[in-house]
């Protein structure tokens, strides 16, 4: 009996071994068919095992997800989209009536009068613009001053208004606790042009300022004079209300937004880390994007995050001669071979985990009913592989060369969500040749990306240093990359232009953590109610901002007026036809009110003394000039 329990206990290669021993008595023959069966079963157990295998496998395929994610549990889509409870600032009767006086008739009526009178004053700017008191052009913006000191007396006689660099605006409402940082809010005076061409194709004309019961129609007023104007609206409502602020209030206004803010945005924020020091301000919120139905959901859409940009300009140089003895291929030619080469293929659509899409996605995915469910499931996976894989590994990466399938799948939803995940290249301009008998010497595209976030605008440039060098060589041309030199004849030259801009700092937007995040997507809650999610979002244009970088962490684009009944919104900036829903806009300023009491109320990690932040508005002796 010992022997065969010895035989059922011993695992199978042993048994073998034990069986092979020549000098052993060999056992009886119901042990030897004892041991047999045994083996049976377990080599049936071990098929099992294998046809069980095989089965979850087909499954997994059927449900298009990795064998190994099967049985793992749906990740807290909810809790990676924390959102903050509904943020009002604590009770004082005088301020808040100012909701009803914002709501009510009398304020909106003559929030449409200096609406409109703002996109009455022309304040047009043009790519070709010369410097500050030189090109006359520039002079447009001393009559929107002089608007704006008509319009918000108060303002004016109580706060401190300084003009950088000519036309720049900031106004500073000085806070009793120097060791708060300040409260910036931005917008900028400008707008693009309008074309004379299309003047005509206007329902009202562009700068009446018309308004029809609805909107305020006009070039601006939607990009951006309504939030300048709710900007000043709300420190006028607050001043007469008594609001005492201990947090400095900033306003920044530049004038040349629409053509890269180099002249406006740049001087303010050079003026700004002056005086407040890096990191000198608690949060920025800028113009932006505003809210948007998805998936059954409303979303608040902060942009936390702003696209790369770079355009590169291309110029063949190639012999000239007479037309009747050409060469085989002329700069022209050359050219287009090395467009055609360009687009042939497009830069990868990859989602990182940084990139505020991600984060809209598990928004959706946790608290919209009908996000779609294959999307739910590779972001799960996408979370899972994150969960078990080394970083480096897993699809979120950039590092590996793998088709992102979450971002492929997402992009599926059109254009406008692909390139949030995506660089782009598109080629804008091109010319060449000058006459019909001459052969081309010169011939010059420029192409446009936005930077996909977790890129470079370095990715961009080696990828065309490297299709430029095949054609270079195959065309006996020297290749002169990015190297700040001057074209040379029989070369192929390429170069940025000085716009290049790398993606924007992304702003921390954690909802369960106290941060400036938390304060604004509290405040949109408390002004829409909780039925509005809030998620970062990301933009694909540049603002004014690009030169805010090292003011602060926290900067958001954002348009915080909302209007259930607006069918236009955003749709129709820089375009015929631009207004604004005046309901948006008294949102707008309603928002503005509660998110300055509420930064006023707020306490941050971050709120250290600010650097340099007894400037010249920082000591008491300063503090009437200043507005106390
Ligand atoms: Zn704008």
């Amino acid at each position: 009996m010992a022997d065969y329990e010895k035989l059922e206990i011993a695992p199978p290669k042993t048994r073998d071994i034990m069986a092979d021993k020549q000098d052993e008595p060999r056992p009886p023959a119901r042990a030897r068919r004892n041991g047999m069966r045994i083996a049976f079963r377990e080599l049936r157990f071990w098929y099992m095992f294998l046809g069980l295998i095989m089965v979850l496998y087909q499954i997994a395929n059927f449900v298009d997800r990795p064998l190994l994610f099967l049985f793992l549990r749906e990740p807290d889509f909810k809790g990676q989209c924390a959102q903050p409870e509904p943020l009002f600032p604590g009770q004082n009767e005088e301020l808040d009536r100012l909701v009803d006086i914002i709501e009510g008739d009398a304020f909106r009526n003559a929030s449409v009068d200096r609406l409109s009178g703002a996109v009455q004053v022309k304040t047009e700017s043009f790519d070709d613009l010369g410097e500050v008191g030189q090109d006359p052009r520039w002079e447009v913006f001393f009559n929107f001053h002089k608007y704006l000191e008509k319009t918000f007396p108060l303002i004016y006689e109580r706060l401190l208004v300084e003009k950088i660099n000519t036309h720049g605006l900031l106004y500073t409402w000085k806070g009793s606790d120097d060791s708060l940082k300040p409260t910036l809010l931005m917008a900028h005076q400008d707008t693009v042009p309008v074309p004379s061409e299309t003047i005509g194709s206007w329902t009202h004309p562009p700068w009446s300022g018309a308004y029809d019961g609805k909107y305020v129609w006009g070039r601006g007023a939607a990009d951006c004079k309504n939030s300048l104007i709710a900007l000043l609206e709300t420190l006028q409502l607050l001043l007469e209300a008594n609001f005492q602020p201990k947090r400095t209030i900033l306003l920044s206004f530049g004038f040349d937004e629409e053509v890269s803010g180099r002249r406006g945005a740049a001087t303010l924020s050079a003026f700004i880390q002056d005086r407040y020091g890096k990191n000198g301000v608690a949060v920025i919120v800028d113009e932006g994007a505003g809210f948007e139905e998805t998936w059954g959901t409303l979303f608040a859409k902060p942009g936390t995050a702003e696209k790369g940009y770079v355009d590169v300009k291309i110029t063949v140089r190639m012999p000239g001669g007479h037309s009747s003895i050409p060469s085989d291929h002329t700069s022209i030619g050359v050219l287009s071979e090395l467009i055609v080469k360009i687009e042939s293929e497009q830069y990868p659509t990859r989602l990182v985990e940084e990139n505020p899409y991600y984060s809209q996605l598990q928004c959706g995915a946790g608290y919209s009913e009908s996000f779609p469910k294959k999307l739910k499931k590779l972001l799960a996976d996408s979370a899972f592989a994150k969960s078990i894989m080394s970083p480096m590994c897993h699809n979120r990466s950039n590092n590996n060369n793998k088709p992102d399938r979450l971002a492929l799948e997402a992009a599926k939803q059109g254009p406008a969500i692909k390139y949030l995940m995506q660089t782009s290249q598109a080629v804008d301009v091109i010319s060449g040749g000058i006459k019909t008998n001459a052969l081309p010497e010169r011939a010059t595209v420029t192409v446009n990306h936005r930077i996909n976030i977790g890129e470079t605008t370095k990715i961009v440039t080696d990828r065309l240093t490297s299709i430029s060098d095949e054609i270079a060589k195959k065309y006996n041309l020297t290749l002169q990359a990015f190297d700040g030199s001057q074209e040379k004849a029989n070369s192929i030259h390429l170069s940025s232009t000085v716009n290049r801009l790398e993606v924007a700092p992304i702003t921390p937007a954690d909802g369960s953590t106290n941060s400036p995040f938390t304060t604004l997507a509290g405040t949109v809650r408390a002004v829409y109610g909780k039925n509005v999610i809030v998620t970062p979002g990301i933009m694909t244009g540049n603002t004014d901002t690009r030169y805010y970088w090292d003011l602060t962490r926290h900067i958001f684009r954002f348009a915080p007026g909302y209007d259930a009944d607006d069918e236009v919104g955003l749709g129709k900036i820089h375009t015929v036809d631009e207004r604004v829903s005046v309901l948006n806009h008294i949102h707008t300023v309603r928002w503005f009110v509660t998110f300055v009491r509420n930064m006023d109320e707020a306490r941050f990690d971050t709120d250290t003394v600010a650097g340099r932040g007894a400037g010249k508005c920082g000591s008491s002796r300063d503090r009437a000039e200043c507005g106390a």
